[in-house]
């Protein structure tokens, strides 16, 4: 089992763990110092641990007060400086929802440059990206279809239902769709879900947020995936295994673990 998506950083997660049955983990990262901290913990953990380094869209970084240019570069070197354990750019894309308290609001403008700029990072280190949208996927797809070189990533969370799952297929074949635990509660998405061919979709945990059945309430961790896979074969009708196989093909392909 892979969990593509986790954030493990200090800020949410102050004893790293949870992570000890999986085959591996993508750290996902919000600003510069958890995009550090996920290097390190990718060194610390090598071969289970890989690490995403990018800027969430509302996310700015309180302590560093760089400008968006200088994050980019910062990432850029980072990059450069890491590549054997970074595995992924993001999470970035677009989020206009309101902002949460260690957060400043970040312009639609501002937001558009900051995701381009981690396009442009993606497409020069041959990286996958990681795209977080709320509500901004139409916008999210133009702008990834405005370039001419070749993209790959992943809508993690996806939440565009059924109507938008053909604009994601039509980005390329290095598209995946990344299905979290709500799975498990919200009756809907497994309706989305069997419209998503099964070579494209890839699990995860957004790991401290959205912890699946049966330990709702609680903070969500890396293993918790497991219960994501459950739902899933169920809707595949397909045993543990045959999905767990098909997932993580998915995972290690897009990811290059
Ligand atoms: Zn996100
Ligand atoms: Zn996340």
């Amino acid at each position: 089992m892979i969990d593509t998506h986790a954030h493990l950083s200090k800020r949410f997660c102050p004893a790293v763990a949870g992570f000890a049955n999986l085959d591996a983990v993508i750290l996902a990262a919000s600003n510069i110092e958890e995009s550090k901290e996920n290097v390190e913990l990718a060194k610390e953990n090598e071969g289970k641990l890989w690490a995403a380094v990018g800027i969430h869209p509302q996310q700015t970084d309180p302590k560093n007060k760089l400008s968006i240019d200088e994050q980019l570069n910062y990432l850029d070197d980072l990059v450069e400086n890491n590549k054997k354990w970074v595995r992924a750019i993001g999470e970035c894309g677009l989020d206009y929802s309101p902002v949460l308290d260690d957060e400043r609001e970040r312009s639609k403008k501002e937001q558009e440059i900051l995701f381009r700029g981690q396009i442009a990072l993606s497409i020069k280190h041959k990286l996958p990206i990681i795209v977080h949208s709320r509500k901004t996927l139409e916008e999210i797809m133009e702008i990834i279809k405005s370039y001419e070189e070749k993209t790959k990533g992943v809508i993690h969370c996806y939440t565009g239902g059924k109507k938008r799952i053909k604009n994601v297929l039509e980005l390329g074949e290095n598209w995946y769709f990344g299905i979290d635990g709500n799975l498990t509660y919200e009756e809907g998405l497994s309706e989305v879900v069997k419209l998503i061919p099964k070579d494209r979709l890839i699990l995860e945990t957004d790991s401290p947020f959205l912890t699946p059945i049966p330990h709702r309430g609680e903070t969500n961790k890396p293993e918790y995936v497991k219960y994501v896979y459950q739902k899933l074969a169920e809707i595949w009708e397909m045993s543990f295994e045959e999905t767990e196989k098909i997932v993580d093909q998915n995972a290690r392909k897009l990811f290059a673990i």
